[in-house]
């Protein structure tokens, strides 16, 4: 049993004991029983609190299944009966002596709502979307507001009847008339009757035409504390900008990737304060893993740090065709044939975060204020240089193999994520450094 596993059973064991026990000196106990005297973890956990004058009959009692909107982070031995919803295999790449490995991530559901899982060893875990399973044994931790739920050594899987579990559609929280709850980052595509808490960011009225004439839309960002959204109000709920509120009975639409939280008529909005969301914080935004936007498929405004490890060819100074602003190449328009194109900047390359790989296209303004140079600069010095690659070598020099932090919206299609860059600035820290030991975290490396 690894570390990331066996601390929530110490502080379960630590509580039990009502903090009269160091944490440490239980740890070393417990792991004394599980790995020298050999025996299951409840007879161990028992015998533990025993061993320090506690009540072995106060630990919870291990077993009996749980719903998803219960299970708090921290968790140890989680029971869940869930329906499947997404199956993502992922290699994680080798780095610092550790060899490349296989995990499985994705989502689950139950009435209740949804919950992200992690498997570290798919070998023991089969499972497939649709698949109705009886897991035991899991454990949970929070990370950035959300719960995630992992398989690990312990864990087990009960593949059981497709009726065991009833009203599951898509990866929806559905239930209650007041809707499940989930937090920003989960928001997925096809998701029904999802409740989110937050605040807005800002309204823009709009009016669009529809077949039953025109409609008006209220629209704008949202934010909790685990990301952003754009959302579509089909109802005038008279929302401002700044306030916190609860909105019910909404439902998730996603285009190229970034899930749309949308509500009409029959949801309901309840104004709320700082006190009632005290995790919402100060709309400072947090840094997202690529892993955790990869399976929701996109994000808007998401905030990525990484190493920019490839600079794509067609980086640096381009010329566009005046007419559809399509790149000009070898002095020529797809479309428009021979034209005289107009200079631009942007900047297409590969952030990689330690899991994962992004793509990431910064427009003109952003590479300007990357490269600290302006267009008519470098139309000049590709001027002087006699070729364009000056920009994209400048461009490699600047970026290449350096850590980043990204801001921008993520889109998906066939190639994979892509995020359109609003703001990119070098970061300090050791990207890689933070990377491995997220990671390590998550795994619970020994
Ligand atoms: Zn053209």
């Amino acid at each position: 049993m690894d570390k990331n596993e066996i601390a929530p059973h110490v502080k379960e064991i630590a509580r039990v004991l009502e903090g009269k026990v160091e944490e440490s000196k239980i740890e070393e106990e417990l792991e004394n029983y599980l790995n020298v005297y050999r025996v299951s973890l409840d007879t161990a956990k028992r015998s533990v609190v025993k061993g320090f004058g506690g009540d072995p009959n106060a630990l919870n009692k291990s077993g009996g299944r749980r719903k998803v909107t219960d299970i708090k982070g921290g968790e140890a031995s989680v029971d869940i009966l869930a329906k499947v919803i997404t199956v993502n295999p992922k290699e994680i790449p080798a780095s610092d002596g550790k060899p490349a490995r296989q995990i499985v991530y994705g989502i689950i559901a139950d009435e209740s709502g949804s919950i992200a899982y992690t498997v570290w060893d798919p070998q023991r875990f089969q499972m497939r979307p649709g698949d109705v399973v009886m897991l035991r044994n899991c454990y949970t931790h929070e990370y950035n507001g959300r719960v995630d739920l992992t398989l690990g050594n312990r864990a087990t899987l009960e593949q059981m009847p497709k009726d065991s579990l009833q009203n599951i559609e898509m990866s929806a929280p559905v239930s209650s008339s007041a809707g499940g709850p989930a937090k920003v980052s989960e928001l997925a595509d096809g998701m029904n009757s999802v409740s989110i808490t937050g605040r807005i960011i800002s309204v823009e009225r709009r009016e669009v035409p529809t077949e039953d004439g025109t409609k008006v839309v209220f629209s704008g960002l949202f934010e909790d504390e685990t990301g952003r959204v754009q959302y579509s109000a089909w109802h005038d709920f008279e929302l401002k900008p700044k306030e916190i509120v609860r909105i019910s009975r909404g439902y998730v639409k996603s285009w190229k990737g970034v899930p749309k939280f949308n509500f009409g008529e029959k949801a309901s909005v309840t104004r709320l304060t700082l006190d009632d969301v005290p995790d919402l914080g100060s709309g400072k935004l947090k840094p997202r893993t690529i892993l955790d936007i990869e399976r929701i498929g996109g994000a808007t405004d998401a905030l990525v740090s990484g190493t920019i490890i490839d600079v794509k060819e067609g980086s640096g100074l381009i010329r566009r065709c005046p007419q559809c602003k399509r790149v000009v190449q070898k002095g020529a328009c797809r479309i428009h044939g021979k034209v005289d194109g107009a200079p631009d900047l942007r900047v297409k390359a590969v952030l990689d975060d330690g899991e994962s790989t992004l793509t990431i296209v910064m427009n003109r303004s952003v590479t300007e204020s990357v490269l600290a140079l302006t267009l008519d600069d470098c139309v000049r010095q590709a001027q002087e240089a006699m070729t364009t690659d000056v920009i994209k070598d400048i461009a490699e020099d600047k970026i290449l193999a350096k850590p980043f932090m990204v801001r921008g919206n993520v889109l998906s299609d066939e190639y994979g994520l892509m995020m359109i860059v609003s703001e990119a600035s070098p970061v300090e820290i050791d990207v890689k450094e933070e990377a491995t030991k997220l990671l390590a975290d998550l795994e619970g490396f020994q």
